[in-house]
């Protein structure tokens, strides 16, 4: 099936990424492949770069389901990088052999004010973006859980686990366990304002609800995995863990925790 094999290659367009994805146009080319300039048209995307690089290729791709993701590092080998630019023989050689298979990543879904949505990949963060603290009432479902002050929090996906969440402390949760993490940034402790202090992993099937206390100190900073969001002002946002996935190639002997592994250990 030929429109199978439209592949649209997505990496940082200065002169030595240019360089270092030239030979691959050829590679592409050689196997049957086709090169897509528009996205849309792809059923592969892959990106070269790092981790930073494959979380952008998700969102400017627009978080296609139907499209199989697949990161090639030009550095290291990270968490969504499965391959790295000098192992290309040995990557097609994997796909035509049937070595590899398709590693599924949850991602959640972010709604703000109930008008906009949009799905993160790594995780959702809000952050008082003055200097002094801000503060919200914190619901898992019709539950009032806690009442937050402080500088934000952090809800991670598992494969974000790796991330800014690992950063404050959150545990590393296998993509397996359709989760999301809640990790507080600062908070504030004492007689007024007390909240769990540990972060807490919730299961798929739960809403996440953050009301911003509307005191003038209402504008903090959101951000979706490595973009910030473009809203000024916010009063509640709703957190859960989305229905639609990530889809990318894996090799059969590379599991997350021997990601984990090389990346941490
Ligand atoms: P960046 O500031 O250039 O990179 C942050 C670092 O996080 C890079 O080393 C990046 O790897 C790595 N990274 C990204 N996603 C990861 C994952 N799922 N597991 C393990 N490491 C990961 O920004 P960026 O490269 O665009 O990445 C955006 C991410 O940075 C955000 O989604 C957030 O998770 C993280 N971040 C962390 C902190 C913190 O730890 N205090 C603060 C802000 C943001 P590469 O070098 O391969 O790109
Ligand atoms: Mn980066």
């Amino acid at each position: 099936m030929p429109d199978r094999r439209n592949i649209f290659l997505y990496y940082k367009k200065n002169q030595e990424m240019i360089e270092k994805v030239k030979p691959f146009y050829e590679y592409i080319d050689h196997y049957g492949f086709n090169i897509v300039q528009d996205h849309r048209k792809a059923n592969i995307i892959m990106s070269f770069g790092g981790d930073g690089t494959f979380l952008q290729a998700v969102r400017k791709t627009g978080f296609r389901e139907d499209c199989l993701y697949t990161g090639v590092s030009t550095g290291k080998l990270n968490v969504y990088c499965d391959f790295q630019i000098d192992e290309i023989a040995s990557m097609v050689e994997a796909v035509k052999n049937e070595e590899t298979e398709v590693r599924r990543y949850p991602t959640i879904d972010v709604t703000v004010d109930d008008q906009m949505s949009f799905q993160c990949l790594n995780e959702f963060s809000i952050r008082s973006s003055i200097i002094k603290t801000f503060v919200m009432d914190v619901f898992i479902d019709d539950l009032h859980f806690e009442t937050f002050r402080g500088d934000g929090m952090v809800v991670s996906t598992p494969s974000g686990s790796t991330a800014y969440s690992k950063s404050i402390n959150g545990a590393i949760v296998d993509p397996l366990v359709p989760s999301i993490q809640v990790s507080e940034l600062a908070s504030l402790n004492n007689n007024q304002y007390r909240t769990l202090g540990s972060p807490f992993i919730l299961s798929g099937g739960r809403q996440l609800t953050l009301r911003i206390l509307q005191d003038g100190n209402d504008h903090p900073t959101m951000g979706m995995d490595n973009e910030a969001l473009s809203i000024q002002h916010v009063e509640k946002i709703n957190i859960k863990l989305s229905d639609k996935q990530i889809k990318t190639v894996k090799l059969k002997n590379n599991s997350f925790w021997e990601k984990v592994k090389r990346t941490f250990l």
